[in-house]
């Protein structure tokens, strides 16, 4: 068996197909390396490594020592030097790399391979004794972190105390002799804290760094990373290791990070960001402000710095080059890390780059245009949850506000919400107080993922775009605003402090994320609209897929959305939503609780007016699109008054003393609401109530057909059917109803009685229902509820845990259970069938709305999805998705 892969020199073992094996990195440096592109020589730990070190007590195959010192041997020869050589040391890095890119893994270590004796080789060989020293003290301070586990407060003690010493105010002031002396109370700090000597020997290094990439897979900010991505514990982590190129030898030396594309708004723009003399992660740590690559970002940026194109004209070309190189090759927006060695260029990284949806969509659709890829791949790329980012409001450009400061607009979105200064906090307000927070940090790390993920915006004081809070809250679709330089954060005080304002923790403000913008206070915001890329996209989207889409909605102005966005039609209408306005409310009540048949039709006749003149508002707004509309279905209970003043009303109204419904209220209790009397039961036990709604709906559909000269198309859907007879006896009822007001009116309308499939009773007697209904909907909330025998309201408790213990692997009520509830719709959806063809199906659940049970209601074969109004974009991307 092969663990180690070899990369450098214009060749490599690996390729970019190999991320399974080699984690991304190291798959990408093989990559790179074959096609040309100067990569520092090194090799790849496989991930099975990881894999077997955790299946066999922490220990490493047999033959995999051998195979590190035969790769680190051709590294050796390669770039002429050796590792743990005092003349001409071999530096590496050490590297974790899983197949998707996971803040929350093990830290980069640089310099690996300097000892007391080889820092003074290396500073010979280059010449420059401040370098190596310098070089030699971040390995120190970076390996006693990570690998021995001390902590970084230790060192900047130290340094601290030697600037004051000396009486410098900056790193730079330290001379070759003074880094000398800092690293030899670096070394003495380690032995105070670990009681045993900095490893001296390279090799003990060496394995000490593997050891902890290895390790740091089962750290907690690695698990709740996994946790919160769906990433599997049985990836494993990969482990790089690779010569050191130093972007900090100078002037003519720099370190940066860049993307083919802008990753913002997805302009065909090279965009980056680097430091001069600087080395590894500075740029991303948001250190010192990065200077632009190009002059345009510059000008954007209204930076004062030189662009890379003016400063060092030479190596940007060059790295100019290698982005369409890299862009050609991968036919995708990459996003790459470089270092330049005295004016040469070296390439460290390169992935597909995080992007907004904004900007994802403007690539995919500029990519098709270009013919790089096909609308189909275009389509692929996007993923249709991330399309929810555009959907949701902006910032209203008419709404008064109040401009606090400015910083770089590092995610796109506006949010408004409390602010609280520390992750932890952020968790506890969200989770414990229900609060809406914004979260404000001088600057984030992975320890702060958890509490950057229940914020409704992210706010940092420092750091550039690519800074971790940018890439973290733009991977989230997260608003955030970073490197917002104005804004003082003292974190002791629970403040923060701008334009000679305080502002405390708990004062709200809002952010948007688009401009850079801080406005104290919440600014309104308004709706979004389908233009652009967007709507380019989506008018692809719709030539390629077979799934109708509809939306759930009852109210005009969802209707409205719903049509907005592109649905086809409602697949719901919750017609009990229409009654909880306070004034239907109390006729809707007195219904509810009358003692008879004609206290209820009283009070119905009050309902029936609004009901109808709700149908007329929704017919009219769908403009001859089918409309599926769902006879009274709650639990009673979710109806009952339960304030005193809510008895009199409803007393008051149905003329009778409150004592009287006091008592049916108690006598209405149910111990299970929910398995209760509700459904269609309450039309087969009080059939008045679906005749009033079915008049309404007739009433209406005459009333907006006999006007508009449009078709209507009702379809009539009976609730929690179990049985047969209990739809043969409701359809009568409705079709009796229309047969009246048809005559009545002299007018009638095509329409249809079908059911919803929300009881696995219902699924299994599907063929012999399916005689009388002519459309099934599946009620995939109920049918969850119902196969699974688990309320969804009492679920929160122990789904978790569930998931945890990888009894579920989703939650079942988000996204639809295929091996359970999936089952019962194939036999309904087959049964049905075969009874009656062309049985029209839909599905209206939660899951109406998730792409991955979209792929499944494509391959059972159902009409239509049908989703919240706010969600039809994304079930038509999902849709067109499942038919690729
Ligand atoms: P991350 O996964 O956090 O991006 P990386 O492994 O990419 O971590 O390394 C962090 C930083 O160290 C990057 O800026 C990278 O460019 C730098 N780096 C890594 N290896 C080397 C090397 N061999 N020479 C110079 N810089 C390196
Ligand atoms: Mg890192
Ligand atoms: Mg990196």
């Amino acid at each position: 068996e092969k663990w180690v892969y070899s990369f450098g020199g214009g060749k490599a073992e690996g390729r970019a197909d190999m991320k399974n094996l080699l984690g991304g990195k190291g798959a990408n440096l093989a990559e790179m390396s074959a096609l040309g592109i100067p990569v520092p020589p090194g090799f790849t730990i496989s991930t099975e490594v990881c894999t077997y070190y955790y299946a066999n007590g922490e220990s490493y195959p047999p033959t995999l020592k051998d195979e590190v010192m035969t790769a680190l041997g051709q590294v050796e020869e390669i770039i002429g030097l050796k590792f743990g050589d005092v003349a001409n040391p071999l530096l590496v890095s050490v590297r974790s790399g899983a197949r998707a890119s996971m803040p929350g893994m093990m830290d980069t270590i640089l310099n690996l391979g300097l000892n007391d004796k080889s820092v003074e080789g290396l500073a010979k060989r280059s010449g420059d004794a401040r370098f190596a020293y310098d070089s030699y003290r971040r390995f120190i301070q970076m390996y006693s972190n990570v690998v021995l586990g001390v902590d970084h407060h230790n060192f900047e003690e130290v340094l601290e105390e030697v600037k004051e010493d000396k009486g410098y105010r900056l790193d730079t002031d330290l001379s070759a002799d003074d880094w000398k002396k800092v690293v030899a109370k670096y070394k003495d700090k380690v032995k105070e804290q670990i009681g045993k000597p900095f490893p001296q020997d390279v090799h003990d290094q060496l394995w000490g760094a593997v050891g902890a990439v290895f390790g740091s897979w089962m750290n907690q900010r690695a698990i709740t990373y996994r946790r919160l991505h769906e990433i599997p514990e049985a990836w494993g982590t990969a482990v790089n290791i690779q010569s050191m190129v130093f972007g900090n030898m100078g002037e003519d030396c720099s370190t940066g990070v860049c993307f083919t594309r802008n990753p913002s708004n997805g302009d065909n723009e090279f965009y980056g960001e680097f430091l001069v003399n600087a080395q590894g992660e500075d740029v991303v740590a948001g250190i010192r402000t990065p200077q632009q690559l190009t002059i345009s970002g510059k000008q954007a940026q209204s930076s004062d710095l030189p662009a890379m194109e003016e400063c060092m004209p030479e190596v940007f070309k060059q790295l100019n080059a290698v982005r369409h190189k890299l862009e050609a090759h991968y036919k995708d927006m990459q996003d790459m890390e470089f270092t330049v060695q005295q004016n040469r260029l070296w390439m460290l990284q390169t992935r597909t780059g995080k992007r907004t949806t904004k900007a994802a969509l403007k690539i995919a659709v500029d990519m098709a245009r270009e013919g790089v890829i096909t609308r189909k791949d275009a389509i692929k790329r996007i993923d249709p949850a991330s399309l929810d980012q555009l959907l949701h409001p902006t910032l209203d450009p008419k709404a008064p506000r109040k401009l606090l400061a400015r910083g770089l607009p590092a995610s796109p979105g506006a949010a408004s919400g409390k602010i609280v200064f520390s992750a932890d906090e952020a968790e506890d307000w969200v989770v414990n107080k229900k609060e809406k927070v914004i979260l404000v940090r001088v600057e984030t790390s992975p320890e702060d993922i958890g509490g950057m993920h229940v914020s409704e915006g992210i706010l940092t004081t420092r750091g550039g775009m690519t800074s971790h809070a940018a890439v973290v809250a733009r991977g989230m679709g997260t608003p955030c605003v970073a490197g917002c330089g104005e804004i003082r954060v003292d974190y002791a005080a629970k403040t923060m402090k701008v334009m000679g304002q305080i502002v405390k923790e708990g004062d709200v403000i809002t952010l948007d994320g688009s401009t850079g913008e801080v406005f104290l206070g919440a600014v309104p915001t308004i709706q979004p609209e389908m233009t652009g890329d967007f709507g380019t996209l989506m008018e692809w989207v719709d030539t390629i897929r077979t799934l109708k889409v509809r939306a759930n909605a009852e109210t005009p102005l969802d209707a409205a959305t719903a049509r907005k966005f592109g649905a086809e039609g409602i697949g719901l209408c919750r017609t009990e939503h229409m009654f909880f306005d306070p004034k239907r409310i109390i006729a809707m009540r007195e219904m509810i609780l009358a003692e008879n048949e004609t206290g209820r039709r009283a009070a119905l006749a009050k309902l029936l007016p609004y009901q109808r003149q709700d149908f007329i508002d929704l017919f009219e707004i769908m403009q001859g699109m089918p409309v599926t509309i769902r006879l009274l279905d709650p639990p009673l209970h979710e109806f009952l008054p339960q304030t005193e003043e809510d008895i009199a009303e409803v007393a008051k109204a149905a003329g009778v003393e409150p004592s009287v419904v006091t008592a049916r209220s108690a006598a209405l209790h149910e111990t299970n609401p929910m398995l209760g009397h509700r459904g269609c039961r309450l039309g087969i036990t009080y059939p008045e109530i679906y005749e009033m709604q079915a008049r309404a709906i007739f009433e209406a559909a005459v009333t907006v057909s006999h006007e508009t000269g449009r078709s209507v198309v009702p379809e009539i859907m009976i609730p929690l059917v179990g049985a047969r007879k209990e739809l043969d006896l409701m359809k009568a009822a409705v079709d009796k109803e229309a047969a009246e007001v048809f005559a009545e009116k002299g007018h009638s309308v095509p329409y249809m009685v079908g059911t919803m499939i929300e009881l696995p009773r219902a699924a299994l007697l599907a063929g012999e229902i399916a005689e009388t209904a002519a459309f099934f909907s599946f009620g995939t909330n109920d049918l969850t509820q119902t196969t699974f025998g688990m309320s969804r309201d009492d679920s929160g408790p122990f789904i978790e845990v569930y998931r945890q213990k990888g009894i579920y692997e989703h939650d079942p009520f988000a996204s639809l259970d295929q091996a359970g509830v999936g089952e019962l719709i194939k036999i309904a959806a087959e049964r049905g069938r075969a009874a009656r063809a062309g049985l029209k199906l839909g599905i209206c659940g939660e899951h109406g709305g998730d792409p991955a049970s979209i792929g499944f209601c494509q391959t059972a074969g159902l009409d239509y999805v049908s989703c919240s109004p706010y969600r039809v974009p994304i079930a038509r991307l999902a849709a067109a998705q499942a038919a690729l």
